[in-house]
């Protein structure tokens, strides 16, 4: 095996990234003055950084880590496919059997309608095909109006200009380059935070109820589709009451506007089902995907088209003018392919709805009882915990106390990759998380919590 130069010290590396590398989603000038923490390893689901620290990994990564870190046959099956075609395209009526494969090995593990797959190399990339596919499904049904998104505060669909578009974050919004038009974004099913007095179950229906009325305000002639995460994954892990979908579903149902479901996080497991779309009863007509289908081991998405959706574009339409380089990439495939078998074989998604699952919900939802939590939920293997200034009256604390980065950085330290979405803590473990990795995630937790409430005091917030 050939050596990577691998003799360069912490600060060496942290030299070289503060000088050279702009990283996603981060305050650079912020970052370059504490430096990156230098992750050099992992296996299972813990990871080591450069100081020899061991840290359970509750983010799985970037939410994409389903199989855990370290799957030889992952590893190998690459090696592998590199040495025997390491490129080529799909778009000069050519194909490949790791692309092939994948795609009849999708058509098993998707609901029922889902038999034909357009390939990404990411979420992002996903989506924007979809808004390209939903809006020619449309116009080769002459209803070329039909272009409108609605889609929801607070959403994560992805960077690129059409996904950040349609996403809910204002963040994004606030900065240029988004001249996106025909989106609107509908309200977000958030109890905690915008329930009121309502009780979880109304503020379900009123939620599904305003976005119907959104939809008709813009008219459905004018609606093309409604696209959403079955449960909201960047914008805080938010748990929609059980009311929320049943209605909003039997709405858009009625009124012919197509639902796409975003599972890039939902997606293989991560809600105890395969698809989150299965654990809320919702018929989409495209599934987004990306993440979990290949762990993370080599970049890939997917969209899901159904069949009513595909026999249209195939029957009636054209050429799709539209693809990527690396659409259907035969390493990717070959990766996705044996972590999907990983995660089918091991059964580690019945794992998550029937053992595991369970055993870390009741852990983490009995963490509501500590003073500094809100809520603690968690569907699943996704969990969020609301940190807020008082309990019973849910008042949060203010903005620009950053309790919830206060909170995250307990974790880390303390060995646990925790998130932190405003004041919301969240994790997303890896599927393969043991017993005693789930105990050891909740005590860490725990002492983060205790931690944090020392400070909190300690700043006069409580
Ligand atoms: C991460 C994410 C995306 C974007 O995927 P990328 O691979 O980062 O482009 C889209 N939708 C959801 C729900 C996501 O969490």
């Amino acid at each position: 095996m050939t050596e990577m130069t691998r003799h360069n010290s912490t600060a060496e590396i942290r030299a070289l990234d503060a000088a050279h590398h702009i990283h996603p989603f981060t305050n650079t000038r912020e970052l370059n003055a504490k430096g990156a923490r230098v992750i050099t390893g992992a296996e299972g689901v813990w990871l080591t950084d450069s100081e020899g620290n061991r840290i359970l990994d509750g983010m799985a990564g970037l939410w994409c880590m389903a199989a855990g870190y370290g799957r030889q046959e992952i590893v190998d099956a690459v090696a592998e496919q590199m040495r025997e075609l390491p490129f080529y395209n799909t778009f000069f009526q050519t194909t490949h059997e790791p692309v092939a494969e994948l795609s009849q090995l999708l058509s098993t593990l998707t609901p029922p309608q889902f038999n034909r797959f357009f390939y990404t190399s990411s979420g992002s990339e996903a989506n924007d095909t979809i808004i390209r596919l939903v809006t020619y499904y449309w116009q080769l049904l002459d209803k070329p109006r039909k272009n409108v998104i609605v889609s929801r505060r607070g959403g994560y669909h992805g960077s690129t200009v059409a996904a950040a578009a349609v996403g809910g974050f204002d963040a994004m919004h606030r900065q240029p380059g988004l001249p996106v038009g025909n989106v609107f974004h509908a309200p977000r099913p958030a109890w905690w935070a915008e329930g009121g007095d309502m009780s979880p179950e109304d503020f379900g229906q009123k939620v599904a109820r305003d976005t119907l009325s959104l939809i008709d305000g813009i008219g459905v002639d004018r609606v093309a589709a409604f696209l959403a995460e079955p449960v909201m994954g960047a914008g805080g892990v938010v748990i929609p009451p059980e009311t929320y979908w049943p209605m909003l579903w039997a709405g858009l149902k009625e009124r012919g506007v197509l639902l796409i479901s975003d599972e890039v996080i939902c997606g293989f497991g991560r809600t105890g089902n395969w698809f989150g779309c299965e654990t809320y009863g919702t018929e989409p007509d495209f599934m987004t995907m990306a993440k979990a289908l290949t762990s993370g081991y080599v970049p890939m998405g997917a969209v899901a088209v159904s069949d009513r959706i595909a026999e249209v574009l195939i029957d009636k339409g054209s050429e799709f003018t539209h693809g990527y380089t690396y659409s259907g990439h035969p390493a990717a495939a070959a990766a996705a392919l044996v972590n999907l078998r990983i995660l089918r074989d091991e059964g580690l998604v019945e794992r998550v709805r029937d053992d595991i699952g369970p055993y870390l919900q009741e852990k983490w939802t009995a963490l509501a009882d500590h003073p500094l939590v809100g809520e603690a939920v968690m569907k699943g293997f996704f969990g969020a915990m609301q940190l807020c200034a008082d309990k019973a009256g849910r008042v949060p604390f203010p903005e620009d106390a950053e309790v919830g980065i206060i909170a995250r950085d307990h974790s880390f330290n303390s060995g646990l990759v925790m998130r932190a979405v405003g004041d919301r803590l969240i994790v997303s473990p890896p599927l393969v998380l043991s017993r005693a990795e789930a105990d050891d995630l909740i005590e860490k937790a725990a002492v983060t919590l205790d931690k944090t409430l020392a400070d909190v005091r300690r700043l006069g917030l409580t």
